[in-house]
């Protein structure tokens, strides 16, 4: 968004998800008219399974390429890749690996207006499709706004091969679209916020998609991934449409975030969320319990112990997850739980004993 009354939307130009996709990317980067030159930020592990022959791929269609290797989202180490890429001048970045490598791809590619390309090889959170990228050491847990992928391909082949664990948190992630909208609903009412009823709507859909899908989600397989990446892709189709991570991201988010402080990032982001999620329908009155019982049917952790943290560090976190952002209102309101309503939120609804 910039001027009033002026809203910019920027979009991914191409989404392929399918099985096998990913070895048609040199036709996919022609098509899109992305020059010749590709530079690839992969993980160390990602990069000996499967990165290797997408560089392999490109070479033989007369694309160059460079790998760049990351192990974290430390700025410190995202900023050294920007500069291997500045000077290898690409046409193009592709981001291919879990949640770190794409989000570290999306932020070079912004800073250095690089087109890119997003490779998901897990479908554990929404980032591997929305406009926002987390980094560390920036001085907040939150993400920074950057530029939606050009294009993305989520090959289910190559994300059915990840661990379970990560698309049922990804499952999380998307759940906590619930209380997001709520939050973002409230804000709209209470303090004027903008709020776009498309882009509400079409986070909440993804949320209800894993409700509608839980039976398949739990089983697991390519066709639970692929529900799961569809909604994700969705949920930051939602965010590029909104301008911002409000239809994605709510009170449940800064419960997730404010955890990430105080226990030092103890288990997946939308395992997280989704515990964070059961607490604040609670405080918005809605259906928790109906909320829990899809949590724990897709085998998510539904208490702190599950989750491998402290009770106390998930009353610390509800104390302090209103300051995380202090812009973003949610139903935590301005001055946050106190420990003993804290205490009692996460009792109520069983997170804690
Ligand atoms: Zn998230």
């Amino acid at each position: 968004m910039v001027n009033k009354g002026v809203h910019i939307i920027d979009l991914p130009k191409k989404i392929i998800v399918g099985h096998g996709v990913v070895n048609n990317i040199a036709g996919i980067i022609k098509e899109l008219d992305l020059g010749n030159r590709a530079y690839i930020i992969t993980g160390p592990h990602v990069k000996k399974i499967i990165a290797e022959d997408v560089a392999d791929i490109l070479s033989n269609d007369d694309i160059s390429v460079e790998l760049g290797i990351i192990n974290s989202t430390e700025v410190s180490e995202v900023d050294a890749i920007k500069d291997d890429v500045s000077r290898y001048e690409p046409s193009v970045l592709i981001g291919l690996g879990g949640g770190k490598a794409i989000d570290a791809a999306k932020y070079v590619s912004s800073k250095l207006s690089k087109p890119f390309i997003s490779i998901p090889t897990a479908a554990s959170h929404d980032g591997v499709a929305s406009p926002f990228a987390s980094i560390r050491g920036l001085g907040k847990v939150t993400s920074v706004r950057a530029l939606p992928p050009t294009a993305i391909i989520a090959d289910i082949e190559v994300i059915s091969k990840a661990p379970k664990r990560l698309f049922r948190a990804g499952a999380g992630d998307l759940i906590g679209k619930f209380t997001a909208v709520l939050d973002w609903h409230l804000a709209h009412k209470l303090k004027g916020e903008y709020y776009g009823d498309y882009a509400a709507s079409l986070a909440l859909l993804s949320a209800k998609h894993v409700i509608s899908f839980s039976n398949i989600i739990s089983r697991g397989g390519p066709e639970a991934v692929r529900i799961v990446i569809e909604g994700l892709i969705s949920a930051s189709v939602a965010m590029c449409i909104a301008g911002s991570t409000r239809p994605a991201s709510g009170s449940e988010h800064l419960f997730s975030h404010a955890l990430d402080v105080v226990a030092k990032y103890p288990a997946l982001h939308g395992e997280q969320v989704a515990i964070g999620t059961i607490m604040m329908s609670y405080l918005h009155g809605k259906n928790w319990k109906m909320i829990k019982k899809i949590i724990k049917k897709v085998g998510l952790p539904t208490t702190a112990r599950e989750l491998g943290v402290q009770d106390v560090k998930v009353i610390e976190a509800l104390t302090i997850a209103h300051k995380i952002r202090p812009e973003r209102y949610t139903i935590l309101g301005e001055t946050g739980l106190t420990w003993e309503a804290a205490e009692k939120l996460a009792k109520s609804t069983g997170i804690i004993e």
